[in-house]
């Protein structure tokens, strides 16, 4: 058969294997490459057919020999192909038709390396999974055969505590509960991070009272809070529903867990807790929370490394505050369950304010006024000023009511991320602030957060602005 179509000078400097064929298989050409794999002389490789080079395929199926099928060899990434002295090697394979009717180009590539990178991969892979089911089971037994002693000693504890008078051997006892305690929680942490660690868990969709959660998780450190001689301030938006559906010890392990930092890392000033409610679209709602603080603060070198596992910002840190570096690790994973993220803003020195989003669910449909729908900016479009006329609109005592479905509104315009918009809103509540009104103080937290949630350029720009021109104001939130 003529192959005059084919410059075989150029085939002849392919790495690939090329083989020329026609319909029955029978071989009419073989580039160097080929040749070199296959080990054949040129002659004897067009005296073959492509069904001994596939054999493994054709023999298997028990075919005659003669009778090469195309589609059975075509595109398979790790067919074997048969050397002369009948070893085989994996190979990539294409086909395609010829320049001229009835033949065919069969491109191949030795996949031998990356077939054997493939399987050591699969092997470490493997291995590591081996590994760390072996170490989760480890750790769950040891936290269990720990939790059971720190348990009893908790109880005798406390039943000594009932019957002791001595004020000098109660605050022992105290210290004990209190050491116990953090025993208590070092090793559910540890036990919560193995389990997230091999996607062994579970939120809950229960139903609870968000602002009795709320209650107790301030209650937990306001002892702490108060013995710190630290201001707190808690803000809740009270557009967020009492009844909720989701996993309330989770929301509650991570607040702890964000609180308890805040307060731990700050010697003076101040811890606050704002929660919002961002959207609310049919019964999914979607919860904004920052704790912030005043205390010692994180660099921007350390923020990279907090959120991995047993990550601590300095050993020095660890010896004077303790912990395990796991309780950001859990309180991220957890967030992400929960269908949010968690975002960190801190300057070393100034203090930290940690935020995060989470999805839950309710029964109570939100009223038309909070839907995330209701948008309607058809009154901002024929307004010159809007800064002049935000400031007369909604300064007035009588018009607070309209300002908040204002700020709504610009948190809204924020999220879906309508910038021209926000920026007009946002440019009224500048003025309004700097007119001193301090009932918007809560609404303009509550823009800050979604500007933080949806962390984008254009509204970090805006966030940036605002703060420096309100500075002093936000700073008193
Ligand atoms: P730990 O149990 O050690 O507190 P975390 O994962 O909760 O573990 O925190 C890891 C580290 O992050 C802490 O050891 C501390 O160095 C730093 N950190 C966390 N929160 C704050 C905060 N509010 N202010 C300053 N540093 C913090």
């Amino acid at each position: 058969m003529e192959l005059e179509w084919l410059d075989s000078r150029i085939v002849d400097g392919l790495s690939e294997l090329v083989l020329v064929f026609d319909e029955r298989g029978q071989i009419l050409f073989g580039n160097q490459a080929a040749l070199e794999k296959l080990e054949y002389e040129r002659d004897e490789l067009t005296e073959c057919n492509m069904t001994q080079i596939f054999r493994q395929v054709f023999s298997r199926a028990g075919e005659s020999s003669d009778v090469f099928d195309r589609s059975r060899v075509e595109g398979r990434g790790d067919i074997a192909m048969y050397r002369k002295n009948s070893s085989c090697f994996p190979a990539d394979v294409h086909i395609l038709p010829a320049a001229r009717a009835g033949a065919y180009v069969l491109l191949a590539e030795d996949v031998t390396v990356l077939r054997d990178m493939n399987l050591r991969m699969r092997e470490l892979r493997e291995e590591g999974q081996e590994n760390l089911r072996r170490r989760n089971e480890f750790t769950a037994n040891v936290t269990h055969e720990l939790r059971t002693p720190v348990n009893g000693i908790k109880g005798h504890v406390t039943t000594l505590l009932n019957e002791v008078q001595d004020e000098g051997l109660r605050r022992t006892l105290d210290i004990i509960l209190y050491c116990c305690d953090n025993m208590s929680a070092i090793i559910n942490n540890i036990l919560d991070f193995s389990k997230l660690e091999t996607g062994k868990f579970t939120i809950e969709e229960k139903e609870f009272d968000f602002y009795k959660m709320m209650d107790r998780v301030i209650a937990t450190h306001t002892a702490e809070i108060h013995k710190k001689e630290l201001r707190l301030s808690v803000d809740i938006d009270e557009r967020i529903p009492r009844l909720l559906i989701g996993d309330e010890l989770r929301l509650v392990q991570i607040l702890n867990n964000l609180l308890s930092n805040a307060v731990k890392f700050t010697m003076a000033g101040s811890v606050s807790v704002v929660a919002g409610k961002t959207m609310q679209a049919g019964d999914e709602v979607e919860l904004f929370f920052m704790v912030k603080d005043s205390g010692i603060g994180i660099s921007p070198q350390e923020q990279d490394k907090l959120f991995q596992s047993f990550s601590q910002v300095d050993a020095s840190i660890t010896r004077r505050f303790g912990g395990t570096g796991l309780g950001l690790a859990i309180t991220k994973q957890l967030v992400e369950l929960m269908h949010g993220d968690v975002h960190l803003e801190s300057e070393k020195g100034k203090g930290s304010t940690f935020s995060f989003s989470v999805k839950l669910r309710t029964d109570q449909q939100a009223d038309e006024n909070q839907n995330e729908v209701y948008v309607d900016w058809s009154e901002y479009t024929n307004k010159e000023n809007t800064e002049d006329a935000g400031i007369l609109q909604f300064g007035e005592q009588e018009n607070r009511a309209e300002l908040k479905k204002r700020m709504d509104k610009l948190v809204l315009s924020i999220e879906m991320g309508a910038w021209d918009k926000a920026e007009m809103l946002a440019s009224t509540v500048k003025a309004l602030v700097e007119k001193g009104d301090d009932d918007i103080k809560k609404q303009v937290l509550r823009m800050e957060m979604a500007i933080r949630k949806c962390n984008h350029d254009k509204s970090m720009a805006m966030y940036e602005n605002l703060k420096a021109a309100l500075s002093e104001r936000i700073g008193e939130l």
